[in-house]
């Protein structure tokens, strides 16, 4: 493909001081497989809207990436000349987003199109922290700035709507071939920058099953610190992406092999490298998590948090129950509001998801007591099958006296529970102990009733102790 030089002038563009670029390569459409077949309605249009216009369009980063790749594209970037306020005159149903910088959503129907503006190329009058990172950024460019200020090469691929052809300013083309990701630039510069991208390192590579190239991943151990500088929703963000993927194993054996885990999730890594059988869980997790994506099945936040979280939580409220004699009620809801507060300190997980995770939990005792109406009511609870699942993953991983317990509960769904055999006692978790079985039963608290004092006696019904919204103060 190198060969496919059309007659650009030549031309130097200084990326930094000691590395000079020339001119790109352009790569015709006989050349290549992508087709406007591959495109998305919406991202045609945009890309014909601009063009039409009189600006530049071209569809850029993981479109052209993955397409040339052979793989499905989750989404579709496009990269114009035209800037936000001309995007957003444009089109009816726009939205300008973004602090750093300014990004347009366009939306078609269910689809929404990113549109950026060609970003400049960076100077000494951008704003950094005194690690390096890049905090103001609002510079509008050249293609050929835009396609340097991108992370890895084989990302800085330019479709032209023109004439169908690619732009590869940086090699992205010959890393393809090579299946090869490697950053554009001198990459210690880079991820100082945007420690974020040694995250998306990982991602990539796994995604496509490339290489990262020595030169871009010797530098990650070193910096995977800068980490703790990025703001914990950016990182929540981008640990869905990494999470709810169908590469979720193979992403956290990478996360976790450079050293980038334990600044994201330090609780979990504690647990993993203490624990192998809790390594079991969350591995079983992430392959659950991988079928159901491949079956086109939801997955939610809240359970991936609720499985990457158990072990530390387990551990913790076995602590406190055993080492520290609190009932097994108040030992899981401060174990619950320990872990969850210690997490968010890195990753901002949402309320949302993180209210149903508590009730994840909190729910895994009253599956062992089964007596009278419980079984009844807890086959009725709006969480019961979130919480049954995540019951089942922890008989798949193999904890103890989970697997009858497991079956007894895939039983109840189909039989009348009152059927049932009785589960002996000694199925029960060694961890989370159940609320005394012969104790008589508090009266049922309302939904969302505030007096935590209620459950704190031994024959306190441990069940809403971390789900009737009690515990939400501290998020
Ligand atoms: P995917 O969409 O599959 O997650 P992607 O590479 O398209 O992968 P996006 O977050 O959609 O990821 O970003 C689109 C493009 O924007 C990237 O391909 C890259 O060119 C550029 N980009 C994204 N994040 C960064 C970053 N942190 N630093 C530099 N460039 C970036
Ligand atoms: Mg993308």
């Amino acid at each position: 493909m190198r060969a496919l030089l059309f007659g650009h002038r030549r031309r130097h563009f200084q990326v930094k001081e000691t590395q000079v670029i020339t001119e790109p390569i352009r790569i015709s459409r006989e050349q290549h497989p992508i087709s406007r077949r591959n495109l998305t309605p919406g991202t045609l249009k945009v890309l014909y809207t601009l063009k039409d216009a009189g600006f530049e369009a071209y569809m850029v980063g993981g479109g052209v990436r993955d397409l040339l790749a052979g793989l499905e594209p989750k989404d579709f970037d496009i990269a114009t000349s035209a800037h936000p306020e001309q995007i957003r005159r444009l089109f009816r149903s726009c939205r300008l987003v973004g602090r750093r910088f300014m990004i347009a959503h366009v939306r078609f129907g269910d689809e929404v199109a990113e549109v950026t503006t060609f970003r400049g190329p960076i100077t000494d009058s951008h704003e950094r922290d005194e690690t390096g990172r890049i905090l103001s950024d609002n510079v509008y460019g050249t293609l050929e700035a835009d396609a340097f200020r991108r992370d890895f090469t084989i990302n800085a691929l330019y479709y032209d709507i023109r004439d169908f052809s690619i732009v590869d300013f940086a090699g992205g083309v010959e890393d393809m071939r090579l299946r090869r990701l490697r950053l554009i630039g001198d990459p210690e510069l880079r991820y100082r920058e945007d420690p974020v991208r040694m995250l998306r390192a990982v991602r990539i590579a796994n995604k496509l099953k490339f290489d990262i190239d020595a030169a871009s991943a010797e530098p990650i151990p070193r910096l995977a610190a800068l980490l703790r500088e990025i703001p914990p929703a950016r990182l929540f963000d981008e640990l869905l992406k990494i999470f709810l993927s169908r590469d979720a194993a193979a992403n956290l054996d990478g996360l976790r092999r450079y050293g980038l885990f334990s600044h994201l999730l330090p609780l979990t890594e504690e647990a993993l490298e203490a624990d192998p059988a809790s390594a079991a869980l969350v591995q079983r997790a992430l392959l659950n998590t991988t079928d159901r994506i491949i079956r086109s099945q939801p997955v939610t936040p809240a359970f991936l948090f609720a499985a990457l979280l158990w072990p530390a939580y387990a551990k913790r409220v076995e602590q406190l129950s055993r080492e520290q004699g609190h009932a097994p009620a108040i030992a899981q809801a401060q174990a619950a509001e320990e872990v969850i507060a210690h997490q968010q300190l890195r990753i901002a997980i949402p309320k949302r998801f993180s209210m149903p995770m508590r009730e994840i939990w909190a729910l895994q005792p009253r599956f062992i007591n089964r007596s009278g109406g419980r079984a009844k009511r807890l086959l009725t609870h709006p969480r019961f099958r979130a919480a049954y699942d995540f019951l089942l993953l922890r008989a798949q991983s193999g904890e103890p006296g989970t697997a009858e317990l497991a079956d007894w509960w895939t039983q109840a769904q189909v039989a009348d529970p009152a059927s049932l055999p009785a589960i002996p006692e000694s199925g029960q978790t060694e961890n989370l102990t159940a609320a005394e079985p012969g104790a008589p039963r508090k009266k049922r608290r309302r939904r969302g009733g505030r007096n935590r004092s209620k459950a704190n006696g031994p024959a306190a019904d441990n069940t809403n102790a971390a789900s009737d919204g009690s515990d939400g103060d501290v998020f």
